[in-house]
């Protein structure tokens, strides 16, 4: 039993060093929910040849002594001993390697006081048994209702047509390489949105995300209280905007194509595009994001009535960037083609990274014309915002998932925009000349549940229309 339990100590030892020191990602309780909730597709494309050298030298070292060392049964008061001798020595060794720097140390410690999630393999193994513990604890309790005094707002009674509108949930897009921010300070460096460009939508250059990855952003997106005063158990115990949304009435539809909704379409209908009916975007893993718009057509052939739709996009889900796009969108070159990010520079890591983001832009510009294909049938928007951005090699610093408190603005900044058919608008009475001046206001991922509310004319006691961004521009 020691020797497997040992075995398995280095093993997570050597694989968080791997992603700490490459990566800089830190081990707290919501990146161990986010390795959790991983799936197989995903893991695979971690698994990278540098990462099994990486930890296989330094395993294998320790594994290999740990397999020839015998172990040896002895008297209780004599094994006390030697564990004490052993624990001063490993204390002493510590002292002695800290020493030299421990006022530097000492200083980083206390002031950022989440390096203590780089320590392994203790910070992986404890906010491991945090979450399971959280978790166990979560599944007993039934959710919070919210909002279940929401009702359709006089507007409906006067509508003509039935209401569509579709929430693009989108992956790892910042805010820094979207074409449509050209803006204030920020310029991106490539045109990463010339399709949504040639489309009437409003653009929201400063949004900010709740959280730095999608176990903490796309719950807290959707929840009432946002980041405003965040509490992960409160939000991850309540009803979320899709419940509220129907308990006003209206159908709520969320179709994946990542891995899942992260407890926010508890309760709602849901689906996922099936690659056997599109095998042009589905490689039998994994399926583009304009595998959502296509699923989507059959629902809104049947369905006659005001529907939700929900479309989580797989959108810039890193480190293989390049699997994001079909071969037609590989615009910036020279692109790195390698899960391995330390095989590439940074130049081809953007490139593909900004490739993705291009086909996002594609996916979106699809999105609205099938809406405005649909609009003889029904009065329709669009909302599309990231969950939280992406570092691209900035202070050495790759991926996602820093804890927020020390989270550079690439991880935080993400895009949004909306796009309002006339017939829309005009039953909103929501002025689209209005809402593009506002739009260069601050926003951040509270204004979400508050601003789609009043968009869609559902009243409830919980609304607050300062934080509904469309509110100044309703008559
Ligand atoms: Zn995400």
């Amino acid at each position: 039993m020691t020797k497997p339990l040992l075995g398995g100590l280095i093993l997570v030892a050597a694989v968080a060093s791997y992603y700490a020191g490459h990566f800089g990602v830190y081990f707290d309780p919501s990146m161990l929910r986010n390795v959790l909730r991983t799936d197989v597709a995903e893991a695979r494309e971690l698994l990278t040849p540098g990462f099994v050298l990486h930890v296989a030298a330094l395993a294998l070292p320790p594994l290999f002594v740990l397999q020839r060392s015998r172990l040896r049964r002895r008297p209780l008061r004599r094994a006390l001993a030697i564990r004490s001798v052993s624990v001063m020595f490993a204390l002493l060794v510590a002292a002695a390697a800290l020493g030299s720097v421990f006022k530097d140390f000492s200083g980083q410690m206390r002031n950022h006081k989440e390096l203590r999630y780089l320590i392994t393999p203790a910070a992986p193994l404890w906010s491991m048994a945090r979450v399971l513990s959280r978790e166990a604890q979560a599944a007993t309790l039934p959710r919070q209702p919210i909002g279940t005094d929401a009702r359709l707002g006089a507007s409906w009674a006067t509508a003509k047509k039935p209401a569509l509108f579709v929430i693009v949930v989108g992956e790892t897009a910042r805010a820094a390489n979207w074409g449509l921010n050209r803006v204030g300070g920020q310029s991106p460096t490539h045109d990463t949105t010339p399709e949504l460009a040639r489309r009437a939508v409003i653009n929201f250059p400063e949004v900010s995300s709740c959280g730095t990855n999608t176990e903490v952003s796309v719950p807290c997106m959707f929840s009432l209280q946002g980041r405003r005063d965040y509490d992960e158990d409160a939000i991850r115990g309540s009803e979320s905007l899709l419940d509220t949304l129907q308990h006003a009435g209206l159908r709520v539809v969320w179709n994946d194509n990542q891995s899942g909704c992260k407890g926010v379409c508890t309760g709602i209908e849901r689906m996922r595009p099936d690659p056997a009916n599109l095998p042009e975007l589905c490689d039998g893993e994994r399926c583009l994001d304009e595998a959502l718009v296509e699923s989507s057509r059959s629902l809104l052939r049947d369905a006659n009535g005001n529907l939700v739709l929900v479309l989580h996009q797989l959108g810039n889900h890193g480190p293989a960037y390049f699997r994001r796009y079909p071969a037609g969108f590989r615009h910036f070159t020279p692109t790195c083609d390698d899960e391995d990010l330390s095989k590439c520079s940074r130049e081809q890591i953007a490139n593909s990274y900004d490739n993705a983001l291009l086909y996002t832009d594609h996916v979106l510009a699809r999105s609205i014309d099938l809406l405005k294909e649909l609009a003889s049938r029904y009065d329709t928007a669009l909302l599309y915002v990231s969950d939280h951005g992406e570092s691209l090699g900035e202070n050495g610093l790759y991926l996602h998932g820093l804890p927020y408190a020390i989270a550079p603005a690439e991880q935080t900044r993400v895009p949004m925009m909306m796009w309002l058919s006339s017939g829309f608008a005009a039953r909103n009475r929501v002025d689209p000349a209005c809402l593009r001046t506002q739009a260069d206001k601050p926003a951040t991922h509270d204004n979400l549940y508050h601003t789609v509310l009043g968009l869609l004319d559902v009243r409830t006691s919980v609304r607050d229309d300062a934080l509904d961004l469309t509110a100044p521009c309703r008559s």
